[in-house]
């Protein structure tokens, strides 16, 4: 009897443990992998595309490129999930397996803005940046904002990269004496864990005029009077607002009863990444297991995981406990780009290190894209 694993959601955490079942067992393993999209965008696309780098369609990497025996892709939304019986209901029927794994990522609540839907720009949805490609191009003076609106968030770097390249955008086009750049951030420094990134962050903010406005949230914004209103209620006006809305669980997952709330991360033990359902585990940015909502740690916890369900099919003894270890890059546009290399649970406290800005990384970034792509979904490598 071949084992099943049903993984609900094909983003970097379901993409990455299909994947490595497929190496391991092949035809031998029946791996149902559920997804209501017909493409994985990166994180990091999203920013190409606003900053109109590269055009929609080539970022999109389409779900039927996904072929690997033993993985069946379907394409359709999960309705709801029954952890004790491993099962899931989907709107083309019912899938239950000896393994289940949630990775559905983290949902957006624009609405927990109020005026953020009808003054702001979310730039963290695929379609929320994508329509910011033909948004920019009309804003020519006044003071932007790139605000963060809920103290969970991913990819943390991601709101000082937007600074940085909005920077270099305005610049080409001349606008960039005529405007002003905040990022509000709910941190004391941009990377809380890196020091050393931090500075570097904040010493490029300040050769760039750009302002750092720190340990506050935008609690709303005023769409009629064009300000951000922040968590310590100072006012900020804007011409653009380009927005990190509130994250939160998937409604999906917090009926199920895996999470308590929309803003109670699944609970998962931090070493396996088990829920508190047998047979049950959260990867990626769904799970409340502490590090930062990125697509490294999403892949890293997928591995763990795939790792233990291949132990355990073979009888083998499971794999070393999850350590989140990752390496993070750092767009500070002007064709340089850092990496932060951050370690979560090892030790008392998460540690990271920060290697400088370099033209060096750009193709190390890069080949971090194409390398999972051609595991992913077989595309030759770029040229
Ligand atoms: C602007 C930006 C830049 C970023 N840059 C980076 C970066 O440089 N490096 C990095 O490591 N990370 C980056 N990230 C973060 C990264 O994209 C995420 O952390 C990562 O994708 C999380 O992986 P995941 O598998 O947990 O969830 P996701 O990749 O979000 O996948 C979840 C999947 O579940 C599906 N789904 C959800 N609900 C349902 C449902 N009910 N039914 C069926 N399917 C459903 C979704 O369609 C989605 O495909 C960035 C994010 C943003 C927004």
């Amino acid at each position: 009897m071949k084992t099943r694993v049903v993984i609900l959601g094909a983003g970097f955490g379901g993409l990455e443990l299909s994947t490595m079942l497929s190496e391991a067992f092949g035809d031998a393993i029946d791996v149902t992998l559920i997804d209501k999209g017909d493409s994985f965008v990166f994180g990091f696309s999203k920013l190409d595309v606003m900053f109109g780098r590269k055009l929609p369609d080539a970022v999109r990497n389409r779900y039927s490129d996904f072929v690997k025996p033993g993985v069946r892709f379907l394409r359709t939304t999960v309705r709801s999930i029954d952890p004790v019986n491993r099962r899931a209901v989907t709107d083309d029927g019912t899938f239950e397996g000896d393994v289940l794994v949630v990775a559905l990522g983290a949902d957006y609540d624009v609405a927990a803005t109020l005026g953020l839907a009808e003054g702001g720009n979310e730039f963290y949805s695929v379609p929320g940046a994508f329509a910011l490609r033909d948004i920019l191009p009309r804003f020519e003076r006044g003071p932007a904002i790139i605000g963060v609106c809920g103290k969970s968030f991913k990819c943390p770097p991601a709101p000082s990269e937007t600074a940085f390249l909005l920077h270099d955008y305005l610049t080409a086009r001349g606008r960039r004496e005529a405007t002003e750049i905040s990022v509000v951030m709910p941190f004391g420094v941009p990377i809380p864990p890196s020091p050393e990134a931090s500075q570097a962050i904040l010493g490029a903010f300040a050769d760039r005029g750009i302002r750092f406005v720190k340990d506050q949230l935008v609690a709303s914004l005023d769409p009629a009077r064009k300000v951000a209103i922040l968590t310590d209620g100072t006012e900020m006006p804007y011409e653009l607002f380009l927005g990190i809305p509130v994250h939160r669980v998937p409604q999906v997952v917090v009926e199920s009863g895996l999470s308590a709330d929309p803003y109670n991360w699944v609970p998962v033990n931090k070493q396996t990444l088990e829920t508190n359902f047998p047979g049950v585990y959260a990867v990626g940015d769904v799970n409340g297991v502490g590090t930062p909502k990125a697509g490294v740690f999403a892949e890293s916890s997928a591995r763990v995981v795939a790792k233990a369900i291949i132990a355990k099919i073979r009888g083998e003894e499971g794999p070393a406990p999850f350590r989140a270890l990752g390496s993070c890059y750092l767009e500070f546009g002007g064709g340089q780009v850092a990496r932060v290399d951050v370690e979560f649970l090892a030790g008392p406290k998460p540690t990271g290190s920060f290697l400088g800005a370099s033209e060096a990384f750009i193709a190390e970034k890069s080949v971090f894209g194409s390398s999972r792509l051609q595991r992913w979904f077989g595309y030759p490598p770029p040229q």
